[in-house]
């Protein structure tokens, strides 16, 4: 199947080509042609499928037929979880759109409100925001959403565990009800059903990947380990590999920063990204990671949700998630495109439960390896570290519609330790 045959228009398809795509990815087949016929689409995708040309290009078509007004209202609103992925997003739209007369804008928290809005100000078509700002800004009567037409939810599961229930909730509130809606979501919980229930009508559901299935192009393995030798084993793999691109996963902020001073300290460039860094650190983070003058991201899920790192060769899971179907997602950043990609967990005997969790989940056996001088404790307890356990914290009411084990995860790891230097009153102990 070709671009061509989409029914996409000529301003479209030059752009695409621009790109050098050549052959839509299998959501863009799939998504594409109901959107275009204006239906709302229900979609199980993940990022690097290709999820965000298939809800962009068609949106920018449609956008582009109907005539537009002297006054431009805001006519499409793509909300997503994350600045990182807010920005990424924004910046598809902008080349998808170079060849048309659509002007868009994008808003999030944690940085100055003012060229935001002055950008508003001018006009703009399409607009891409995180909850947080959205509100803000809609609450100073900056913005309106009176004229949406087209309303995007993306990463929908992930805007649930964030907790952003609420505000979503209020924010459909303020769209018109007459309005096409798409709405993407790597897994499809009851939460994330119920959701979609509440905002699309009779959607067309397509799924990119069957749910909770790994790429068959990643090879996994898991070095058993002890505890206290996993930085030793991580710094060998990385230095003995002579491994220039790696991105490497905590499972907290605190454990993030510990890591990589530790890896700095051994010679090898790295930074972390989570949500107590201020979005220019991230941002410099990720850009000298994609350049290659950073050799290793060290990244808790959160953070890590939806950065475009194309062809990654490798994940290191440093410590395993609690929740197995972080793994999934985790992995799914290496093997892209068609590309091999290796993803390796460091695992002590106290993380054998969520071990066996990810196995049961992806319906294989990981194959395991034990490196010598990183042997494993055999006197170690296997019960999960006390941290984990004593779920269910206790603020956030934002998190109150979505009681799932992840938003508990979350909440804990909240309540312990709150964001810094954040200025953005609801986005600021979201970030992870
Ligand atoms: P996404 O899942 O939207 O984050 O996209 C993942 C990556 O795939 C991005 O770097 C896109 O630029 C790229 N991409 C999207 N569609 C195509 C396509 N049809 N052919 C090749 N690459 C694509």
């Amino acid at each position: 199947m070709s671009f061509n045959s989409l029914g996409l228009s000529q301003a479209l398809l030059k752009a695409i080509s621009k790109k050098g795509y050549t052959t839509p990815s299998p959501i863009q087949q799939k998504a594409i042609p109901p959107v275009l016929e204006g239906k709302d689409v229900l979609a199980s995708a993940q990022t690097g499928t290709g999820k965000t040309a298939g809800f962009t290009l068609p949106l920018l078509h449609i956008l582009s037929e109907n005539p537009k007004e002297k006054y431009r209202p805001i006519r499409a609103l793509i909300l997503t979880p994350t600045r990182e992925l807010a920005a990424q997003v924004y910046a598809n739209v902008k080349e998808y759109s170079e060849f048309l007369n659509l002007r868009s804008a994008v808003i999030f928290g944690g940085v100055n409100q003012k060229p935001q809005v002055a950008r508003i100000r001018q006009g703009i078509d399409i607009l891409v925001a995180t909850p947080g700002r959205l509100l803000d800004l809609e609450s100073q009567g900056l913005l309106s959403l009176k004229r949406i037409e087209i309303f995007v939810l993306d990463e929908a599961d992930r805007m649930l565990d964030m907790g952003f229930l609420r505000d979503i909730e209020r924010i459909i509130k303020m769209v018109p009800d007459r309005r096409q809606n798409l709405m993407f979501s790597a897994t499809f919980s009851k939460d994330i059903k119920k959701l979609a229930h509440g905002i699309l009508h009779h959607p067309v559901q397509v799924e990119a990947t069957p749910e909770n299935t790994t790429v068959e192009a990643i090879n996994q393995k898991v070095y058993r380990v002890a505890k206290g030798l996993k930085t030793g084993l991580i710094i060998k793999l990385i230095s003995d590999g002579n491994w220039k691109q790696v991105l490497v996963f905590t499972r907290t902020k605190h454990g993030a920063n510990r890591l990589c001073k530790k890896m700095i300290s051994a010679n090898i460039s790295a930074a972390a990204i989570h949500g107590n860094k201020s979005q220019s650190a991230r941002t410099k983070a990720l850009t000298g990671f994609k350049k290659g003058s950073i050799r290793v991201l060290v990244a808790t899920d959160i953070a890590a949700r939806g950065l475009d790192i194309p062809l990654l060769p490798h994940v290191i899971n440093f410590e395993l998630p609690n929740i197995s179907e972080d793994y999934v997602h985790r992995i799914g950043r290496t093997g892209r495109a068609g590309a091999k990609g290796e993803a390796l967990s460091l695992v002590s005997a106290d993380e054998t439960t969520y071990l066996k969790g990810i196995e049961k989940l992806i319906d294989m056996k990981l194959p395991v390896e034990i490196i010598e001088g990183f042997e494993p404790d055999p006197n170690a307890s296997t019960e999960p570290e006390k941290r984990q356990q004593g779920r269910g914290g206790n603020r956030s009411r934002r998190n109150s519609g979505s009681g799932n084990s992840r938003t508990s995860r979350h909440k804990n790891n909240n309540s312990r330790r709150r964001s810094k230097g954040n200025n953005d009153r609801r986005s600021g102990n979201k970030r992870h």
